[in-house]
């Protein structure tokens, strides 16, 4: 089912022009970022805004239709970094950078009333 573009919008207000895997924001790349499924259609994911994430093109072709990946230290499978449910800043850290006070969008909790 295709993203409704009231929901497209909700996603895209939400995350405030960032991608919420990489945070990188739309106005820095030149390609319009994508409305994702979290949970790929594929494996059930539904078009809700709960299952929602705005990607750059890097991200959200790198991600495809995984919602696992291999874990390089343990070599285990592990499930892959879910921008609503989980806090990007307990996940990743930029190296050699510090954000200090700064706690991007994407790990703000939020609500919608969609
Ligand atoms: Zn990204």
């Amino acid at each position: 089912m295709a993203v409704s573009e009231t929901l497209s919008q909700a996603v895209r207000l939400r995350a405030d022009g960032r991608c919420q895997y990489c945070l990188m924001h739309e106005s820095l790349q030149g390609a319009t970022f994508h409305v994702e499924h979290i949970i790929p259609q594929s494996k059930g994911g539904h078009s809700v805004l709960e299952n929602l994430a705005l990607a750059c093109p890097g991200c959200n072709l790198q991600k495809a239709d995984r919602t696992t990946a291999v874990d390089p230290a343990t070599g285990e499978q592990v499930p892959l970094f879910h921008p609503i449910r989980q806090r990007w800043s307990e996940h990743f850290r930029f190296k050699g950078y510090e954000m200090e006070g700064w706690t991007p969008l994407a790990a703000q909790p939020w609500r919608c009333s969609i």
